[in-house]
């Protein structure tokens, strides 16, 4: 058993700092009062710089899956035609929630550690009268980040009227992104990721392209209604009871992010992704993701042939150490490092100097020293 607090490296839910865990233990208030009302407005403008946006995110309660369902239910019909861009487990989850409710999705799969090629979707989109196009910004699942600037414009150059849904989830507040600009028309992201928060919130933003499609959709929602939750946040509420406890963490995370910056958070995403693809890479680990698009908030790495996961992962764990493992087809194959959220360099230091000790106690041919180097030389590289 570990004495003391875990380097929980996995991409979410992402560890808390100090003055955001003391907000989760508040008291509860009236849901339906102006405290609430006040921090309500408070987070929707704080969010609202990271989506781009100048519209008001909706504040759901529910996972980021919910999210996912919330964007898919409140802007299609059964039977609408939809472009199904996927990358990795995500993508296809997303995929899946549209055809669970009757649309019918062609999909456009890159091979697993590729992100989506703008020709090939321009490609897809000609040959047919589509509805929207999913896309994933960060696929969680393979440590890649899709050009979704690239992506978009090539979807409006070619489709004006296709809608663009994009799962944000694991990047939003991480990375830079425009919604407005870039002619995005709607954006989840979850509370549990690179917000600083307890799992339990999602936000949802929309464009008015996107809150148009949301007057004519057919498919049944009532919980995730996106009209219910505008109409009661004009109010300064939510349509039902939201979790409060996750409501004062969002609302402190927020104020975090706001005192930091914008630009010095996406900064110190860049300087830990860097760091820890240096790290990894000095210590023999080959990395999953094609080069030119690896993700700013995970890093995915293959298991190295020889090495006996279960109980090198055991020895990491006893050292504090918490990585994540691979999902769907890559179960057993990769591991993951999150870096999001209020991730620290020396946090990605201090696991880079894990990974490598363990490496040298079961006998990989490391050198002592080399992965804390490589990753310090990468942070400080990113941050000139
Ligand atoms: N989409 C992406 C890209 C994710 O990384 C995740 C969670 O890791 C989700 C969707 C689903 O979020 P949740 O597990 O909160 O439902």
């Amino acid at each position: 058993m570990t004495r003391f607090e875990p380097n929980l490296r996995i991409p979410g839910p992402t560890s808390l700092p100090p003055s955001v865990r003391e907000a989760g233990g508040r008291q509860m208030i009236n849901h339906r009062g102006p405290e609430f009302s006040a921090m309500l407005g408070r987070i929707q403008a704080g969010m609202r710089p990271f989506f781009g946006t100048v519209g008001d995110p909706a504040i759901l309660s529910c996972a980021g899956t919910g999210g996912l369902e919330t964007a898919i239910v409140n802007t299609l019909s059964p039977g609408d035609r939809v472009l199904g861009v996927s990358i990795g487990a995500f993508g296809d989850r997303f995929a899946s929630i549209a055809e669970t409710y009757g649309a019918q999705v062609d999909r456009v799969a890159a091979e697993w550690g590729w992100a989506a090629e703008p020709a090939e979707v321009q490609e897809r989109l000609g040959g047919g009268d589509y509805k929207a196009v999913l896309l994933t910004h960060n696929e969680t699942s393979t440590g890649t980040m899709n050009p979704i600037p690239e992506l978009a414009a090539t979807i409006r150059a070619t489709s004006p009227e296709t809608l663009i849904l994009v799962d944000s989830v694991s990047a939003l507040g991480a990375v830079p992104f425009e919604m407005d600009t870039w002619g995005v028309d709607v954006v989840v992201t979850g509370s549990q990721k690179a917000w600083m928060a307890a799992p339990g919130l999602a936000m949802v933003a929309l464009s008015e392209r996107g809150w148009a499609a949301v007057e004519t959709a057919k498919m049944p929602r009532f919980y995730l209604d996106l009209r219910r939750h505008r109409d009661a946040h004009l109010k300064g509420e939510t349509p039902w009871t939201p979790a409060i406890g996750v409501v004062f963490q969002v609302d402190e995370g927020i104020r975090l992010m706001a005192a930091e910056g914008a630009a010095a958070i996406f900064a110190r995403h860049e300087a830990c992704a860097a760091a820890t693809q240096a790290g990894l890479e000095a210590l023999g680990f080959q990395l999953f993701a094609d080069e030119a698009h690896r993700s700013r908030t995970v890093t995915a790495a293959w298991i190295p042939e020889g090495l006996d996961w279960k109980p090198f992962n055991g020895a990491l764990k006893r050292r504090g150490l918490i990585l994540a493992g691979g999902q769907g087809k890559l179960t057993g194959k990769i591991f993951r490092v999150g870096h999001l959220g209020s991730v620290t360099v020396d946090e990605i230091l201090g696991a880079i100097a894990t990974l490598e000790a363990t490496s040298i106690e079961v006998g990989r041919p490391i050198e002592a020293g080399a992965g804390v180097a490589a990753a310090q030389r990468a942070a400080l590289a990113a941050a000139d």
